[in-house]
């Protein structure tokens, strides 16, 4: 069989985290009750007029600025004109002629080394509603909270060649957007919605096959699987010697399978123009200056940041980067500290953990970095066991309580030289003469026994070593 290559290019759409909506002042919060945000504007009510939303351009600057995108200072919106339940315009505002990024790339990496994903345009468009088809009912149900909100759709160029790199790419998307935090990108509720365009071509062809669309894919697993079935179905297509069609497929992700929607649509189709509506917009140099300065250190500077400045190995720095809120909780851990490495640890370890077990979103996370400075700061003391501290720490993770007080409110401290030691100790040696017998006959293993039974009355307040020092020197006093 003939060698064949495939060739991926992506349109990404990414919902912007604005609080209202791009043309009207209703709120974008997701899972609302059907129809509860919604205005005369977002529901396509004649006579109404759409005011743009100044943040949805801010934000969309700034995911182009991250994606080294040139921008269009002067830019427009464009009505796309199409039918369906779920459009009540009967168009969308889009953008056609002038996207407000162009020509920009992002660098991803997998495990065959670094490379370039060009992008062709990111413009900002509207969202649509969303339709319900009730089964019971037997009818389709239209909920228009969606509509109105707003997005930036990416596209890039036919670079990619494998699920790998698709995936590489979008998880550099998301990482991208949720450091700018211009997008949670979440796959499930929709956040981030891929479409993906695919080919296929003989190895050393110069030129590009016919490609399909497909839609509906829900996960990056979704997504992957997507990819390997279209590849085969084209492959199987050409050696039995039939044309690929150019059209929009809706992947079934249960089935595993792919059916056609449509035949592909051009952009002649949706009858463009600029929208009467809107007057363009200018954006200054200045504004695109204040929002390059206000982007904030990316995950790769950073990355590379935390293994010089606080020489952490490349997959610890890695791991902590991968979300810009837990990486910002340990920084501020560590300069509390003084401590990176210590810290690093523990974030890998029980922060990590304790997220993980949980089910909880790392964005979710929320304890006072001086608390757990401070937990970590009695351990090094040996103020408390690292035991102990394991369990504190659960309680500043769930509840962020003050370790300090806490350790000292449940008798968690370890008291050194104080009465209680020497104390506890003969008393456990006075409430066991048989195994003290069998001791100062020579057996040295019942010590253990003794260890055993001071830790579990002093309840891991005191320093393992600290016991062993204070025993012998009462067995000593006994002999
Ligand atoms: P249209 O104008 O029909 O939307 P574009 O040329 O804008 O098509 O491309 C849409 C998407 O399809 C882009 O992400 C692009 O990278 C990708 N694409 C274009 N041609 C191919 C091809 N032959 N194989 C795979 N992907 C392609
Ligand atoms: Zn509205
Ligand atoms: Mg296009």
């Amino acid at each position: 069989m003939k060698q064949y290559e495939t060739v991926i290019g992506l349109e990404v759409h990414v919902e912007l985290a604005t609080k209202t909506k791009i043309f009207c002042g209703c709120s974008t919060e997701f899972g609302g009750a059907p129809n509860t945000h919604t205005c005369p504007v977002c529901t396509g009510m004649p006579g109404s007029l759409p005011v743009l939303n100044k943040k949805v351009v801010e934000f969309a600057i700034k995911a182009g600025l991250a994606a080294n995108c040139h921008i269009h200072q002067y830019c427009k919106f464009d009505r796309k004109n199409y039918f369906y339940p779920d459009n009540p315009q009967n168009y969308q505002i889009s953008q056609l002629y002038l996207p407000i990024c162009y020509d920009g790339a992002v660098e991803i990496e997998t495990s065959a080394g670094k490379k370039t994903v060009r992008i062709h345009e990111m413009h900002m468009e509207e969202d649509a509603g969303k339709l319900i088809h009730d089964e019971w009912e037997d009818c389709s149900l239209v909920d228009y909270n969606r509509s109105g909100v707003p997005l930036i759709e990416i596209v890039s160029e036919p670079d990619m060649r494998s699920s790998e790199e698709v995936i590489a790419y979008l998880e550099k998307l998301r990482c991208t957007m949720q450091y700018l935090g211009v997008s949670d990108c979440k796959l499930q509720e929709g956040s981030m919605r891929a479409d993906v365009n695919l080919s296929v071509r003989e190895v050393g062809s110069e030129t590009f096959g016919t490609r399909t669309e497909m839609k509906n894919l829900n996960s990056f697993k979704a997504i992957a699987r997507a990819i390997e079935g279209e590849r085969e179905r084209q492959i199987e297509l050409l050696e039995e010697g039939r044309a690929v069609v150019q059209e929009t497929r809706r992947w079934d992700d249960n089935k595993e399978s792919s059916h056609a929607m449509r035949s592909k649509e051009d952009a002649k189709d949706y009858r463009y123009f600029p929208d009467p509506d809107l007057p363009p917009i200018h954006i200054s140099d200045a504004w695109i200056e204040e929002l390059r300065t206000s982007i904030p250190e990316l995950r790769e500077a950073k990355m590379e940041r935390y293994q010089k400045e606080y020489e952490l190995p490349a997959y610890d720095a890695g791991i902590l980067t991968e979300s810009r809120h837990l990486a910002g909780l340990f920084e501020e851990t560590a300069v509390l500290l003084g401590n990176p490495k210590k810290v690093a640890n523990w974030f890998m370890v029980e922060v990590l953990r304790l997220t993980k077990d949980k089910g909880l979103d790392p964005e979710k996370v929320s304890f006072t970095p001086k608390h757990l400075a401070d937990l970590l700061s009695m351990v090094e003391k040996k103020e408390v066991s690292a035991q102990n501290a394991k369990k504190v720490f659960e309680k500043v993770f769930d509840e962020d309580i003050d370790p300090v007080v806490y350790i000292e409110e449940n008798g968690l401290k370890i008291v050194e030289d104080t009465g209680l030691l020497t104390e506890t100790v003969k008393k456990i040696v006075d409430e066991n003469p048989g195994p003290l017998a069998e001791l100062l006959g020579g057996k040295d293993k019942v010590m253990g026994f003794f260890v055993g039974q001071l830790m579990r009355e002093l309840k891991g307040k005191a320093n393992p070593d600290s016991v062993r020092k204070a025993l012998a020197e009462e067995i000593e006093r006994r002999r």
